[in-house]
């Protein structure tokens, strides 16, 4: 019997409930524990699909083509928990379910309710992640107790223990202990209160994980255990990590949350083996070196945004020894001054994934850019498109080649709607979504860094590099390194001689993890590094890489940027 585990949050959110639960799936998986996990969220959107960046953050995309919550992704960083459609359950999924169960009339004449119709659509998707091959079972709530929207998802953990026995089922409240600064206190107040909140419910929790910014005296856990009613030893604290987020699941186990959890679900399993993680966080403390990467994108203020980028990117840096800086370039204010001032310092550019116009000339401009002065470029789905239309416009000399996602109408539509999106007219779960097989052409960068021919990769979106084009792009120096068999859609395209200028039509960053860099972050970061060490065959000034190849130079970009009344040296 699976056993299972509910994550709840206190009072506030953003307090990183989704690396804490994916913390103890790793810890679980550690003893040799086999996981599973998975993500409520209370709003009523049926997925983030829809949602923009600045109200949800990454949007996060399963094997089997899920739109879901950025927790996701974090799951599958710290675990080899099998994330699918079943792993992220918001509040409309859960209601669609009930009002189709309503109309096929599966309820028998009765009055549809919350409690328990709605309560026993929440219970049975979270059976849906137990199976005899799995040990445990993490849900986390979303939200945060106290939250009207909340409610039906705490209620029916609640009844969960009750269905399943106290023995089976166990609750870990994360909740905000603040420091006071003025008065050097640490406050228990808030989190007795959120505690109080979830035992009105009927939910008691077992461990009390506490984040904060100072250590937790003895005195204070102790005031916690009493107002809380949670033992002494479950009281934990969680301090904001000095280095990186892979710290948090060795500070759990130091206070033993391991040995709570085995205890409490009687689970047999051996003692947690961290020795990998460790030296994988070791190499995060010692870099050899550091590179700095220029990300030109839209939503560059908010972290959440390029989530998986950015660990990707750390990722990558573990695997080559080196710390690596992220330059945010905003790709409108490229569009208005320029690249150059924003390049110093700057190895490589990555272009990640994107919808709508705002920025798209920025990013072009980018794309020129590293193309034209051998600067490693690494375009990531709307990224790969901005190469395509950069290589038309200003090597295929394809005037106002374009998009059409931007410019439907465009003389040269180098990047154009699959035919079956051309039907679509509802925006929700209706791209390409999901793992496509990819076969990847030997002797291409791309094959260099998976050492494979066939791999398989996550797309989002709807627009194809358009094949009326291919020869022309084949015949100058485009190389289309990756296609989908079954429906020849070039999903890598690179140009030939540079040192390394990569797009993917996929989200590579999804399938990164940090004990397992994904092959091509690695690679471009790689790259990155070779052409900032001096020592390296590659030149050490940007504007002296100039690779003639492509009959374009430093001069024409130099040429485009006059008129911004800037110094472009
Ligand atoms: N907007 C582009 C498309 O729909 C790219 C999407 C993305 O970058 N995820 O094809």
């Amino acid at each position: 019997m699976t056993k299972h585990i509910y994550i709840t949050g206190g009072v506030v959110s953003s307090l990183g409930k989704g690396l804490t639960s994916a913390s103890i799936g790793f810890l679980l998986e550690s003893m040799g524990l086999r996981v599973a996990m998975q993500k409520f969220d209370p709003y009523i959107n049926v997925d983030p699909g829809t949602m923009n960046p600045y109200q949800h953050g990454e949007v996060y995309v399963t094997e089997d083509g899920l739109e879901a919550d950025l927790d996701l992704g974090h799951y599958e960083r710290f675990t080899h928990a099998l994330i699918n459609l079943h792993s992220n359950y918001t509040t409309g999924k859960i209601y669609s379910a009930v009002i189709e169960k309503e109309r096929r009339g599966d309820y028998l004449g009765q009055t549809v309710q919350v409690i328990p119709h709605i309560t026993n659509e929440i219970k049975e998707a979270a059976r849906r992640i137990e199976s005899p091959d799995i040990d445990v079972a993490i849900t986390e709530i979303g939200g945060t107790v106290g939250d009207i929207e909340s409610l039906p998802y705490l209620e029916a953990a609640r009844q969960y223990q009750l269905d399943q026995g106290r023995e089976n089922v166990m609750y870990i409240h994360l909740s905000l202990v603040p420091y006071l600064r003025a008065s050097h206190e640490i406050k228990t107040k808030p989190t007795q209160q959120s505690v109080a909140k979830l035992r009105e419910i009927g939910v008691i929790p077992d461990v009390l994980i506490c984040r904060t910014e100072v250590p937790l005296s003895e005195d204070i856990r102790a005031k916690l255990s009493l107002f809380c009613n949670v033992p002494k030893e479950a009281v934990l604290e969680e301090k904001d990590v000095d280095f990186s987020i892979y710290e948090i699941p060795l500070m759990l186990a130091d206070q033993k949350l391991d040995e709570l959890i085995v205890r409490r679900l009687n689970l047999a399993c051996k003692r947690p083996d961290l020795t990998r993680w460790k030296q994988m966080l070791e190499q995060i403390k010692h870099p050899d070196r550091e590179v700095t990467i220029a990300i030109v994108g839209k939503y560059l203020e908010l972290q959440d945004a390029y989530k998986s980028i950015y660990e990707s990117l750390a990722h990558a840096g573990i695997a080559n020894r080196c710390r690596v800086n992220v330059k945010k370039v905003p790709a409108e204010d490229v569009e208005k001054v320029g690249l150059q001032r924003f390049m110093a310092g700057v190895s490589g550019v990555l272009v990640p994934g994107g919808f709508g116009k705002r920025g798209i000339e920025g990013k072009v401009r980018a794309a020129q850019f590293a193309r034209e002065n051998g600067v490693p470029y690494f375009g990531l789905c709307l990224g790969m498109q901005i190469a395509v239309i950069e290589f038309a416009r200003n090597v295929l000399g394809l005037q106002g080649a374009h998009s059409t996602e931007f410019e439907p109408d465009a003389p040269h539509p180098v990047i154009t709607l699959m035919e079956e999106q051309k039907r679509v007219t509802r925006l929700g779960a209706t791209m390409r979504l999901g793992s496509y097989p990819c076969r990847v052409k030997t002797g291409t960068r791309a094959h260099r860094a998976y050492k494979s021919e066939a791999v398989s990769e996550r797309h989002r979106h709807r627009f194809e590099f358009n094949n009326v084009y291919r020869a022309q792009f084949e015949g100058r120096g485009g190389v289309c390194s990756g296609v989908w068999p079954e429906g020849d859609l070039v999903e890598i395209f690179e140009v030939a001689g540079h040192p390394w200028y990569v797009g993917v039509q996929f989200h590579p960053e999804f399938k990164s993890k940090p004990t397992a860099p994904h092959p091509l972050f690695r690679d471009f970061i790689g790259a990155c590094l070779e052409v900032s060490n001096p020592k390296s065959a590659a030149p050490d000034s940007v504007e002296e890489s100039v690779r003639p190849f492509i009959g374009s130079s430093v001069h024409s970009f130099r040429k485009q940027d006059a008129g911004t009344g800037l110094s472009n040296g």
